[in-house]
């Protein structure tokens, strides 16, 4: 598990189920919130940015699937990995779960051990970074538990914005992200800065990361942004 702890959400209702859930994840090394039903689920995803959340489907008043469906209509959180926990296992259920953009199903009762692999599943497919130790591209390895960086065996030293920049490309090598991706990934979703402080530590990032005779591991993509790749 890497030093940022994964930030989950769990919505549901019956407390005995919250406490198990909190206890087991927490003892695993991530951070829980709660919420016990479907509209502080919304309030909540929208002030906490989880990870990733647990959401029941038998809830009071706005149930499971219809805040699921709310999530997936909005763009902030069209991608959030969503689990959805539930009583019911039939065939027809699970497949109404998955179709309204849950991204996984479990059917209570589950054993903790089985909800802590999917959803290290799901957080694998959205944030490596998060359940990764090590993140490796064309010869450039990030060790995310100790917060070291090589490039063909060679040390690299960053500062903590670069590093978080590349972290940030290196969990989706060669695929273009915005200037505003890139703020919201490394300088948070509520902080002001502006657009051009992304191009200044993208050129800091390129003077450390770029050894003599290395090719440049940053493309820049005209008025779309920046990508790690080498694959050129
Ligand atoms: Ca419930």
């Amino acid at each position: 598990m890497s030093a940022d702890r994964p930030h989950i959400l769990v919505v549901e209702d019956e407390a005995p189920i919250v406490e198990l859930l909190r206890y087991n994840l927490e003892t695993s090394g991530y951070s829980v919130s709660v919420a016990t039903d479907g509209d502080e689920a919304l309030e909540r995803v929208a002030e906490d940015q989880p990870d990733a959340v647990l959401l029941d489907w038998m809830l009071p008043r706005k149930s499971g699937i219809e805040v699921c469906r709310e999530l997936r209509a909005k763009a902030g959180t069209r991608m959030l990995p969503i689990i959805l926990l539930t009583a019911r296992g039939e065939e027809a259920d699970r497949v109404r779960g998955l179709e309204t953009g849950a991204d996984d199903y479990i059917v209570k009762p589950f054993s903790p051990r089985e909800l802590e692999a999917r959803l290290k599943a799901v957080l694998r497919r959205s944030h490596p970074a998060l359940v990764e130790e090590k993140l490796e591209y064309q010869g450039i390895v990030i060790d995310l538990d100790r917060h070291r960086v090589s490039r063909n065996g060679r040390k690299v030293h960053l500062g903590p914005k670069e590093y978080r920049l590349l972290r940030t490309f290196m969990e989706r090598p060669t695929r273009v992200l915005t200037r505003a991706q890139l703020l919201d990934s490394v300088w948070g979703r509520d902080v002001h800065v502006e657009e051009r402080t992304v191009d200044v530590h993208i050129r800091r990032l390129r003077k450390v990361l770029n050894g003599e005779g290395e090719p440049d591991a940053i493309r820049t993509v005209r008025s779309g942004g920046y990508a790690l790749d080498l694959d050129r």
